[in-house]
């Protein structure tokens, strides 16, 4: 003899069943339809690999993390660091407060930033927004920022290329309160310069290159600068050096990849 509570509970398991197995089926045409593949590769994959073939982490990570130095991003053992410097950056004049970075430059990230920001591929933003975040979560200054503003592209550029990848990679970042601010923009078109380009070089071509809008509401605030490589720092500095101008407290940058170690 069954009773009225039994009846209830295996109608409700019954359903549970029957909504699990609707949802399997319905996945399994969705893989069917547009089947996963690693968005850098193309390999197939599973739903659960999250967006990148077991060999694409591999490569990518092998280039990421690493300690580095947290006031200009070279890499550099951690008990090397004096005063929260490395040995290259003392005493060299830096307009931003701290910097976070996902990895160096090199081999897959490099070939995915360069993808993602030359070739168009906007779809590589779910794996390099991932690597911004890790990168931001596990800086210094996560809780202080306020404003995550993009480093701007020239407007000519960004029409040209059709998107600022920076500004990208912003979005992507799952911070609890700070707000993305697009109110730093690039007044001139300046030069794109080959990595091997010195610290000097690089510098009197940003210089002058920014400014902040009307109405801007930097004064007093902590901000966050996004960029997805720092060479020389000469763009970053000059941003920091702008936004403090226009009144920031403290500027700090996260960008995806150092590169130049060796520039000097
Ligand atoms: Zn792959
Ligand atoms: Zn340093």
């Amino acid at each position: 003899m069954v009773s009225g509570i039994e009846v209830c509970i295996i109608g409700k398991v019954n359903r549970i069943k029957l909504k699990q197995g609707v949802t399997f089926a319905l996945q399994g045409l969705n893989h069917l339809l547009w089947p996963a593949v690693c968005v850098n590769c193309r390999e197939s994959i599973c739903e659960t690999d999250k967006n990148l073939c077991k060999n694409c982490w591999e490569q990518l990570l092998a280039c990421s993390g690493g300690d580095y130095c947290p006031r200009c991003g070279r890499d550099v053992s951690k008990f090397a660091l004096l005063g929260g410097a490395c040995p290259d950056c003392q005493g060299s004049e830096i307009h931003f407060d701290g910097i976070a970075r996902s990895g160096v430059y090199a081999q897959a990230l490099q070939e995915m930033i360069l993808a993602f920001k030359l070739s168009g591929r906007t779809e590589l933003d779910s794996v390099l927004g991932f690597l911004g975040d890790s990168a931001l979560q596990g800086s210094l200054f996560y809780n202080d920022i306020e404003f995550l503003v993009p480093v701007p592209l020239h407007w000519s550029r960004r029409l040209r290329r059709g998107y600022n990848q920076s500004l990208i990679i912003a979005k992507k970042l799952k911070h609890p309160s700070a707000e993305i601010n697009t109110d730093l923009v690039r007044i001139r078109c300046t030069k794109s310069q080959p990595t091997t380009a010195s610290v000097a070089a690089r510098a009197r071509n940003v210089a002058g290159a920014f400014a902040v809008r009307k109405g801007h509401n930097f004064a007093g605030r902590k901000i966050c600068l996004v960029d997805d490589i720092k060479t020389t720092g000469a763009t970053l500095n000059e941003c920091a050096k702008t936004l403090k101008e226009a009144g920031a407290s403290k500027v700090f940058a996260l960008v995806l990849a150092v590169a130049g170690q060796n520039v000097s």
